[in-house]
């Protein structure tokens, strides 16, 4: 349904009111995601092929792509019901040449002898002759000899099935000529000046129809520059109005925090110090608190967390943790419990599982302010929970988290303080673009005493064996874990690995020692049982799912076995790692993973053998997935860009972040009539996802 009102126009027009687009190919263009102008001229090709002059056949190197040109000569039809290609021979300059086809026996009625054809394939040798095999063409018709398709650096598009090459070249052709120049320039001349980048009208025919091959980069460089740029200017708008919000200043004397170090069995390392610093000066302004603390696996986050719990409580207000799994939170919960119960602060406990009547008494003891802490999962994000004056939140593990869930827990009750815990290392690049709008502390420096963790990659040859080795390590009184991947989609065969493998172990390698199994599906009483029976020592070896994955804490565990590792993303394999290594003995990592693997299967274990810097590994995780996937574009709210890569254009985002900081110096509200289109395009693009109410 189109919206009332009068027909949009210029490059907000639909496609069928351009010449040559009727309602049937309106409607494969919108298999393509194109329904207006605009969209065709993002539309950017795929490739290009160079078809200034076209090399004859025979000087076309065996083995590589190519383009030629010729005039049909002869067509060879096979038989009916014959597998045998269609042959088509050719003439060119400089002789004869043959492509061939399989399985498209209609191609024998569409080559006319003397029809001219511009080729585009790959060399291959056949029974003594060379041959083009099955390569893309287009027939030439005449009155286009000098035209978009011939003697030019000529785009090829993405297309979807019943589209065409040559037609939709001809359409984009059109589409530039006759809009590129009417699209707004959104970045400001000066700007432009500076970075040396190519206004709009240029820079789209650059990219579609460019007239030597370094124009296509130029064009490029451009469009990446003005999406980050975009993105950069919303994410400071957001966060310069963030840092204009009134928020609470939490700045007690620092009693509790100073009753709750004392108390502690080991002393803080100076990167926590630094990091608390940086917090308890966040705390302590008017301003809410927006900041995102990393730290790789076992980096001891959670003190932290428990020293600002207990700051946001000793200035009178309320503070809640919140994790992203149930176990996690229950973890989450003993731990807060044991440092801050003996302080006098009271934690209460809310979980999407909890019996009616437990839950009733935490809200009660929330509501009335008995309670000064609160812990759980997302149901305290999403249920409207009660809080008296909510001070400051917690989140772990951030990257679970939503940009749009942060806001509206920051949109909950008083603009309370916001933290964001992770492990997910993000290099700097990532995190510019995700977190735009967060300040950052990073705990560099593990607590000390720790050892490397010994990472191995094995076969199943070696199975026994480790087996021989891991009951070793239980006789000296250590502890496993034997994690089992999500073998299929569903949740339930998951469930059946986990438990036959427990069974397995139990009966047979493992009949003298106590396992346990915990998995997603168990009822929430028995993943605690058995996660705090392997805590407290009562079982020596734990079969898992990726349930442990995040966070959770056994100093004792030495061993973890992974099975099938190869079905592992990285960040998952070292989050896993993190499970061991915790303590003060010699910890192993064992990734069971057989041939054959696939090539980014064995970048992967390989580099976990070579590393356990976590942004390292988190690099070496971009290189392999690419941004995009890194953590799953929807989840994140990481933007698409129309041609920029977060891997090869880390320095023009950086240059984007500067000009856009500079650019709100000067006009904050984006509100001088240069800036107008941008203000629009900004509206435009990120309004929904970065919540831009208050722009435009
Ligand atoms: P993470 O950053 O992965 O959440 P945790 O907060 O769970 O790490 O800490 C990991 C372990 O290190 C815990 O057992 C914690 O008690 C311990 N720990 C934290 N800080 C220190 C420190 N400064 N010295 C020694 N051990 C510490
Ligand atoms: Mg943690």
């Amino acid at each position: 349904m189109s919206p009332p009102g009068p027909a949009p126009t210029g490059l907000d027009a639909p496609v069928q009111y351009l010449k040559g687009v009727g309602p049937q190919r309106a409607r494969l263009l919108e298999r393509l995601g194109l329904v207006t102008v605009r969209d065709l001229l993002d539309h950017f090709p795929r490739d290009y092929q160079d078809r200034r002059e076209f090399v004859p056949f025979a000087q076309l190197p065996l083995g590589e792509p190519g383009v030629v040109q010729g005039t049909v000569f002869g067509v060879a039809a096979p038989r009916r019901g014959s597998r045998a290609p269609v042959q088509v021979t050719f003439r060119d300059r400089t002789g004869y040449f043959t492509a061939t086809w399989f399985g498209r026996p209609y191609l024998a009625q569409l080559f006319k002898r003397g029809q001219r054809v511009v080729l585009y394939g790959k060399k291959v040798a056949r029974d003594r002759h060379t041959v083009l095999e099955g390569p893309e063409f287009e027939l030439v018709e005449d009155d286009e000899l000098a035209s978009i398709h011939i003697g030019r650096l000529v785009p090829v598009y993405p297309l979807t099935e019943g589209l065409f090459q040559r037609p939709m070249r001809d359409l984009l052709y059109r589409v530039v000529e006759a809009y590129a120049d009417q699209a707004p320039e959104i970045v400001p001349d000066a700007v432009r000046a500076r970075r040396g980048l190519l206004g709009i009208g240029e820079a789209y025919r650059a990219v579609h129809f460019p007239e030597r091959p370094p124009d296509v980069d130029v064009g490029r460089r451009r469009f990446a520059f003005e999406d980050f740029f975009v993105l950069q200017l919303g994410l400071t708008l957001r966060r310069r109005r963030q840092a204009a919000e009134r928020g609470r200043a939490l700045a007690p004397p620092g009693a509790l925090v100073a009753r709750l170090e004392a108390g502690l069995p080991f002393r803080l390392t100076a990167a926590q110090r630094r990091v608390w610093g940086e917090i308890r000066s966040d705390l302590a302004r008017p301003v809410p608190m927006n900041r995102l603390l990393q730290g790789d696996v076992g980096s001891g986050k959670t003190v932290i967390a428990v020293m600002a719990l207990l700051t946001a409580v000793e200035a009178g207000f309320q503070a809640v943790l919140m994790a992203p799994t149930e176990i996690l939170a229950e973890q989450h919960l003993r731990t807060v419990r044991a440092l801050a119960e003996p302080l006098g602060v009271e934690v209460a406990w809310l979980s999407a599982g909890q019996r009616a009547r437990d839950r009733e008494a935490a809200l009660a003891a929330l509501r009335t302010g008995r309670a000064g802490i609160a812990i759980g999962t997302h149901a305290l994000l999403q249920d409207a929970v009660e809080l008296r004056r909510l001070g400051l939140a917690v989140v772990d593990e951030q990257h679970r988290f939503g940009v749009l869930q942060r806001a509206t827990l920051r949109g909950k009750g008083e603009r309370p303080h916001v933290l964001v815990m992770t492990a997910t290392p993000i290099p700097r690049t990532l995190a510019l673009t995700l977190y735009g709008d967060l300040d950052v502390s990073v705990l560099d420096e593990l607590p000390p005493g720790r050892t490397p963790i010994r990472t191995e990659w094995r076969g199943e040859p070696a199975r026994e064996r480790i087996y021989a080795f891991m009951r070793d390590e239980l006789r000296a009184g250590r502890q496993a874990y034997v994690v089992c991947p999500l073998v299929e989609e569903t949740e339930a065969s998951d469930l059946r690995a986990a438990t036959e493998m427990a069974e397995r172990l139990r009966t047979g390698p493992f009949r003298e020692f106590r396992v346990g199994l915990v998995h997603g599906r168990l009822p929430l009483d028995a993943k605690d049982a058995a996660m705090r029976a392997f805590k407290t020592r009562e079982l020596d070896l734990l079969v898992a799912t990726t349930v442990i994955e995040v966070g959770i804490d056994v100093p004792n565990a030495s061993v973890m076995l992974i099975e099938h590792a190869e079905r592992f993303g990285l960040a998952q394999l070292h989050q896993l790692r993190g499970r061991v290594g915790r303590g003060s003995a010699r910890s192993y990592c064992i990734m069971l993973a057989d041939a054959p693997l696939s090539d980014d299967a064995r970048r992967r274990l390989t580099a976990m053998c070579e590393t356990q810097d976590g942004f390292r590994l988190a690099e070496i995780d971009l290189e392999i997935r690419g941004p995009g996937e890194f953590f799953g574009t929807r989840q994140s709210g990481l933007p698409e860009f129309r041609t920029g890569s977060l891997l090869t254009h880390g320095r023009l985002l950086e240059e984007a972040r500067q000009e856009a900081e500079a650019l709100l110096t000067g006009d904050p509200g984006l509100r001088a009539p240069q800036h107008r289109a941008l203000r629009e395009a900004l509206v435009r693009r990120w309004r929904e996802r970065l919540e831009l109410a208050s722009v435009g």
